[in-house]
């Protein structure tokens, strides 16, 4: 049996991931130190005799008791630009530079001792404020260095090239995925991200907070596609030193979005128009031909049906 090690599994992806490893019959070992991952997304989990939860921080890795290790995803990141949500990577800034740099670095340490294989959840955000649509994996970005985004972008940069010099130097079999905006059931309702904000709203009643405008664009994914694009890009020998843009490239702008939530759950909630975050990227549309050639890889859910599941999801108790 083949020990797949996912850093930052307690998250909204990596506990999907961790699930459909463990249903593929791999043995699982999820690192988390629960900054913005929740124990309760592996509550289904703990039961599976081939799952171990080791609660720490890759900042400072310490001697892990684990005789093998065959594949390492490293999603491990505060992940929300959200100024207003407690879990953003802005209240963590330190924390989320050194998470991106550091903790990457020990990894692929851990990676080179194992010779295991090795993935690199990048991010749309290394493409900044984007000035070419669709973005492909060939351009290189339009990121402030230092602005208040600047340490998951510049932090995901840094990811991005310790991953590469790490191929390059010791032929270490790691790929980078830049995974695009991604939603589903999970999420946490205080991420402060636009589909779980506007759906809790929709939900409650309470008003649709539209930021700017709402004519900036995303182009959002549905949680199931991404999980099979992260294994299908780690499993494959084609994506080998690659770097592989995953996601949806149904874009729709944020106030067609608010629209489409407020009547697929029949709200009542007004749709309110409030300040642009800082350094918001006015576009966002991954371009996935690579990974459609490379990999046979396209996302299968539609926005409707992806929401109607998450509309679900945050409709229980
Ligand atoms: N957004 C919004 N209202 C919200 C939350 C987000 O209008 O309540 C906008 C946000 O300004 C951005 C887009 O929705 O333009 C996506 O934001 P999110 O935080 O989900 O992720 P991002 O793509 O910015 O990383």
């Amino acid at each position: 049996m083949q020990t797949v090690l996912v850093a930052g599994g307690a998250g909204f992806i990596g506990s999907h991931l961790c699930k459909s490893l463990l249903d593929d019959n791999y043995k699982v070992i999820c690192i988390d130190n629960l900054i913005t991952g929740e124990i309760k997304n592996l509550r289904d989990l703990e039961k599976n005799k081939n799952f171990r939860f080791i609660n720490q921080d890759l900042i400072q890795l310490k001697n892990l008791s684990i005789n093998k290790i065959d594949y390492i995803f490293h999603l491990a990141s505060p992940a929300s630009p959200s100024q207003k949500s407690p879990r953003s990577y802005i209240k963590f800034p330190v924390e989320t530079l050194l998470v991106n740099s550091q903790g990457t670095y020990n990894l692929l340490e851990l990676g080179r001792k194992h010779r295991a294989c090795f993935l690199f959840a990048s991010s749309s955000e290394v493409y900044g404020d984007p000035t070419v649509s669709p973005q492909d994996e060939t351009y290189f970005g339009n990121v402030n260095p230092n602005g208040v985004r600047s340490v998951y972008d510049e932090g995901k940069r840094y990811g991005e090239a310790v991953t590469m010099a790490y191929v390059r130097k010791y032929n270490l079999d790691a790929r980078i995925v830049r995974i695009f905006n991604t939603y589903g059931p999970k999420m946490r309702p205080d991420d402060g991200r636009v589909v779980s904000n506007f759906i809790n709203q929709a939900l409650k009643g309470d008003e649709i907070t539209v930021y700017g405008d709402g004519t900036q664009t995303r182009s959002i994914c549905f949680v199931d596609d991404m999980i099979k694009g992260l294994k299908i890009v780690m499993f494959s020998d084609k994506s080998r030193g690659e770097v592989i843009n995953l996601g949806n490239p149904d874009e729709r702008t944020i106030l067609d979005l608010a629209h489409l939530i407020k009547k697929m759950t029949n709200s009542n909630s007004e749709i309110t128009f409030e300040e642009l975050p800082e350094d918001d990227p006015k576009t966002r549309k991954p371009d996935i031909t690579k990974a459609r050639k490379l990999l046979d890889w396209k996302p299968e859910v539609s926005i409707e049906n992806g929401l109607e599941k998450t509309i679900e999801y945050f409709k229980r108790p």
